[in-house]
């Protein structure tokens, strides 16, 4: 072909495959490859809808919600009996709270044995029994303003706690008491602390 143009290499020819390198004629169309496409598997499951919960405000979902995902299955799997206790829990230890200082954030309620290996939880802890619980107050979230909370429950509330504990200055634990503890370890107020090392502690105020 190129022999038939008289101008040669230095003719329009190569003002051609300038324009072409410029850009100023458009790409040829490429024939798209067929591709497969994956499309992940989507399980949607509707956990809990055969119980029977009646607890206003709080769901099973939130109460047994863990950030280790690795052990969410786990933490779901239970019983009527066992959502029951969650429930007695909220009544009795988390309702008089709202009532007076209003919405509660959940920041973990139940944890199963695996679970709570994981985040080196204490090895009688009674998140594992369903009868505890750690919570913020919504709008006093941490520090002073929280304390004054864990300060009613302990001093004025008259709720009949197991374990109330102050949580490293960001939330309170609190925990049923009888018949799921002995009497006499029942109405015990704690500090937890960590150490410069990241250990911690628990220190008992009353
Ligand atoms: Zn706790």
């Amino acid at each position: 072909m190129i022999s038939f143009f008289p101008f040669g290499k230095s003719g329009w020819l190569t003002t051609l495959s300038r324009c072409k390198s410029a850009s100023l004629i458009p790409p040829p169309i490429m024939k798209p490859v067929p591709q497969k496409v994956i499309v992940p598997e989507v399980v949607i499951s509707v956990p809990f809808k055969d119980f029977k919960w009646e607890i206003k405000n709080f769901s099973l979902m939130e109460l047994t919600k863990t950030e280790n995902r690795e052990f969410l299955d786990q933490n779901r799997n239970f019983t009527q009996e066992q959502a029951d206790k969650l429930a007695k829990l909220i009544k009795t230890c988390v309702y008089p709270v709202r009532e007076k200082w209003g919405p509660i954030t959940v920041k973990s309620a139940y944890r199963c044995k695996d679970l709570n290996v994981a985040i080196k939880g204490s090895k009688d802890s009674q998140h594992c029994k369903f009868e505890a619980i750690d919570f913020e107050v919504f709008g006093r979230r941490e520090g002073e303003k929280l304390y004054e909370v864990f300060k009613w429950i302990w001093k004025e509330s008259k709720i009949p706690f197991g374990q109330l504990i102050w949580e490293l200055n960001e939330w309170i634990h609190i925990s049923l008491g009888e018949p799921y503890r002995m009497k006499s370890d029942c109405g015990q107020v704690l500090v937890y602390k960590k150490d410069s090392k990241g250990n911690g502690k628990y220190e008992r105020i009353a």
